[in-house]
């Protein structure tokens, strides 16, 4: 059994920022991180509202930076999932493929993970023209035609990175208006590779071995047409991976972790920080910020059980 004061399970930019802070107060501290550190940010080609890059900073490279920062500070990374979280007698244990691990606080940096579309061909064409990150695969679409489904922040803002590669992008939104911040909607209204298709949402993706188009249905008058195209990223929102502290901290309707302006959860010694946490405005800088607040409450929290 290893022993640490703390723990983050999930090592985007939330969890990261909370290593920070936890290994720069001194507190004897392991994130978990089962893929590469970053979260989503980090198959984001670019973030450009993070303050203090005025040119915008690609999200691979922000992730390094926050992972050398931590690692500076003597934060320990593990590569592992976490597969459990119990509490017993005033700790927490967490059963890892890296090991079984204590520790007296646990923060959950768990985040997010896009939404499925739930529309025929949609499993059966992934990795074969469906796609759920352009960052990694429009590469594979130069020259090509492509769909976005959705009309949020990631819909608009990956149909605009997309038109580095594909010859036309249309934009698939349910509705006449997109939800995207009105900056990205401006960009994408002035770049003539996109085109927005209004009022539609598709019912089947089509193809042979590879996707060859896509059924769409028009939800004002029912009718359907088929579009043309050899790629389909599907940007219909995230749902939380908040799995892990089920039963431990309440969730809201939809699965979000509730927690308190601290970040405290429901079960005390635990927190969350991040896309997991039920909060208005999901972005990296309001992320790190959980990050640093769920680091210093865990601090005062495992203070508060030494004296
Ligand atoms: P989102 O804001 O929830 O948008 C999801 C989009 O998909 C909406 O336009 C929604 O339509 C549509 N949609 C949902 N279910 C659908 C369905 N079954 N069929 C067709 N369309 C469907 O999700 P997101 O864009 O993934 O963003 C998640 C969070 O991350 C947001 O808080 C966002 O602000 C943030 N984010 C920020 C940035 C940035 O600041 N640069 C970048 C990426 C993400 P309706 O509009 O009709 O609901």
């Amino acid at each position: 059994m290893l022993i640490r004061d703390l723990a983050i399970v999930g090592g985007g930019p939330a969890g990261l920022a909370a290593g920070i802070y936890a290994a720069r107060a001194a507190l004897k501290t392991v994130l978990f991180e089962q893929g590469m550190p970053g979260g989503l940010a980090a198959s984001t080609e670019i973030i450009e509202n993070y303050p203090g890059f005025s040119s915008g900073i690609g999200g691979p490279e922000l992730a390094q930076n926050m992972e050398a920062q931590a690692r500076r500070f003597g934060l320990e990374l593990v590569y592992a999932g976490v597969e459990e979280i119990t509490k017993r007698e005033g700790y927490f244990f967490l059963k890892t493929d890296g090991g079984e691990f204590r520790a007296g606080a646990v923060i959950a940096a768990t985040g997010a993970k896009p939404k499925f579309l739930e529309v025929k061909g949609e499993r059966e064409f992934h990795g074969r023209g469906v796609s759920y990150c352009a960052t990694c695969d429009g590469a594979f679409f130069r020259g090509k035609k492509v769909a976005v489904i959705g009309g949020g922040d990631s819909a608009v803002e990956e149909a605009l990175f997309l038109t580095r590669f594909a010859d036309k992008v249309f934009i698939v939104h349910r509705r006449g208006e997109l939800r995207a911040a009105k900056y990205l909607q401006q960009k994408a209204m002035n770049n003539e590779k996109i085109q927005i298709v209004w009022h539609s949402v598709p019912v089947e993706i089509k193809g042979e071995d590879m996707v060859a188009g896509i059924s769409l249905k028009d939800v004002r008058t029912g009718s359907i047409t088929d579009l043309d195209v050899d790629g389909v990223f599907i940007y219909v929102g995230h749902s939380p991976i908040s799995n892990l502290v089920r039963g431990m901290a309440d969730l809201d309707e939809n699965g979000y972790i509730i927690t308190d302006d601290e970040m405290r959860t429901s079960t005390a010694g635990l927190f969350a920080a991040g896309d997991v946490r039920r909060k208005t405005l999901r972005q990296v800088v309001t992320a790190v910020a959980d990050g640093a607040i769920a680091a210093v409450s865990a601090e005062k929290y495992l203070e508060g059980l030494k004296g």
